[in-house]
């Protein structure tokens, strides 16, 4: 009992020591990745801390009650302004940490001119392992992807340096802050988390870096959101100033594509979904919340590849329009299956070759899609979406013309928003009865581990047994 007191007032000493809270900002103005969205956080923080994220343009971002600002290389088209490199000097002056992940490359990423300022350069030279590390980190294991090394002034102290003993990670002072500057490969980059490579030191490295300015916990640590918002028909269109270029033409793609998705799916979105429509600093894809949906500004070559901007906005716009219920195994590939049938109707032959290779894929793996069941846990994903596709081509060969949007207003019809969950099951019942047809027999030939008796939504004296 005595004992059990000691370490409890330990415990409740060492809390109180514990110094200094951290509130980081990270970038996802300069270059969204799902990654930086919340997952370096969640890997190099810890849980006392807070992290937000910057959504618009740096140069004006409010930085008074954070001390880590957290930036990576960057999107080659969207340079760092000068506001923005005058924002990162005053935060440093204040005593603010800044951690920058980049490596060299042909061209460089536009975070070379804000290193410029402060004497480093991103070399292309490969970084040889082993690494080394210096100092306090000469103590721990170096975990290395891949990546650059760096060529720093003396003001800069080398933290980890490559078999060739050429610096990969580094520190300076600057003003009452430290800038830090590391190789990419150094931190982990997974978009669900689960390469926390290196924390044991870079979690104290984050913590020293911004320990020379204090923040108020008890004052707001608020998200920066793209500051602009420009209403388009019924859909407010958000970006910032690096991504403002892309937008007109990103919201044209999309007052293409609506018309042809209200067709296919014979309804219009759920209420209250795609209200807003982001545009995202990246060439790398895209996602749905439902209300809102989030468009890489490049994906795909555009604007001078207009295919598969049309494809993208059309899946993340079906995400929207499936709900409240997302639908069960297929819920990815119809998105982009309707992306083709988008395509298809605009005139652009890319949508049925993707289509027809997909089905190939699948081919490849079941020769006839009648052997292996996309609703097992193990079926591969090529099989899934070319069977998927498959399926939907022969629904509308056999049931159409425009049995999708049968479909969708059957699901609309039957399948209420406050229904628990919505199976394969309860699928193919809503496809049975916007048919007229007992589906279950057909999609069973075609692999899918069905059963009508699994479902409440298909009337049992229709379920193909009226004879009996
Ligand atoms: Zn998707």
């Amino acid at each position: 009992m005595i004992l059990s007191l000691f370490l409890l007032s330990m415990c409740v000493s060492t809390a109180a020591a514990s110094p200094h809270r951290i509130h980081s900002v990270s970038d996802i103005s300069q270059e969204f990745t799902f990654y930086m969205d919340g997952r370096f956080a969640r890997q190099y923080l810890r849980q006392s801390d807070r992290d937000v994220r910057n959504w618009g343009s740096l140069g004006n971002l409010d930085l008074s009650n954070a001390n880590l600002l957290i930036l990576t290389g960057g999107n080659p088209r969207v340079p760092y302004t000068k506001a923005a490199g005058e924002r990162i000097v005053n935060f440093l002056n204040d005593g603010g940490g800044v951690l920058i992940m980049a490596d060299g490359s042909d061209p460089m990423p536009p975070a070379t001119s804000i290193l410029t300022n402060f004497g480093a350069t991103l070399k292309t030279t490969r970084a040889s392992k082993p690494l080394k590390g210096l100092n306090a980190i000469g103590e721990h294991d170096i975990t290395y992807r891949r990546g650059t090394t760096l060529q720093l002034s003396p003001d800069w102290t080398p933290l980890i340096v490559d078999a060739a003993a050429q610096p990969v990670l580094a520190q300076r002072s600057v003003g009452k802050g430290t800038l830090l500057l590391g190789s990419r490969g150094l931190f982990g980059q997974k978009p669900d988390a689960s390469d926390p490579i290196n924390a044991d030191w870079i979690q104290p490295l984050l913590n020293q870096a911004c320990a020379a300015k204090t923040i108020d916990p008890s004052k707001p640590h608020r998200r920066t959101w793209a500051e602009h918002a420009q209403q388009s028909g019924p859909l407010i269109v958000e970006y910032h100033d690096g991504t403002q270029p892309m937008a007109a033409a990103i919201v044209d793609v999309y007052e293409d594509v609506r018309p042809h998705l209200r067709e296919i799916t014979g309804v219009e979105p759920a209420p209250g979904m795609l209200k807003r429509l982001l545009v995202l600093p990246t060439g790398g894809g895209g996602f749905s919340s439902g209300a809102r949906i989030a468009i890489g500004a490049w994906w795909g070559g555009f604007p001078e590849n207009r295919y598969p901007m049309v494809e993208l906005i059309a899946h993340e716009a079906t995400h929207s329009w499936v709900l409240p219920h997302p639908e069960p195994v297929w819920n990815e590939p119809i998105a982009t299956y309707l992306g083709m049938l988008t395509g298809r109707r605009m005139q652009m032959p890319e949508a049925s070759q993707r289509m027809q290779a997909q089905i190939d894929k699948a081919r490849a793996l079941d020769p006839d899609l009648t052997a292996i069941d996309p609703m097992a846990a193990d079926a591969p994903r090529h099989l899934i979406w070319g069977k998927t596709y498959f399926i939907f081509e022969q629904l509308e060969a056999k049931h159409g013309p425009g049995v999708m949007a049968k479909y969708f207003q059957t699901k609309r019809a039957h399948v209420p928003a406050a229904r628990p969950n919505y199976t394969m099951h309860d699928c193919v019942a809503i496809w049975s009865r916007a048919t007229g047809e007992d589906l279950f027999p057909w999609f069973q030939s075609y692999g899918f581990a069905v059963d009508a008796e699994q479902t409440d939504l298909y009337p049992t004296s229709t379920a193909g047994n009226t004879n009996k």
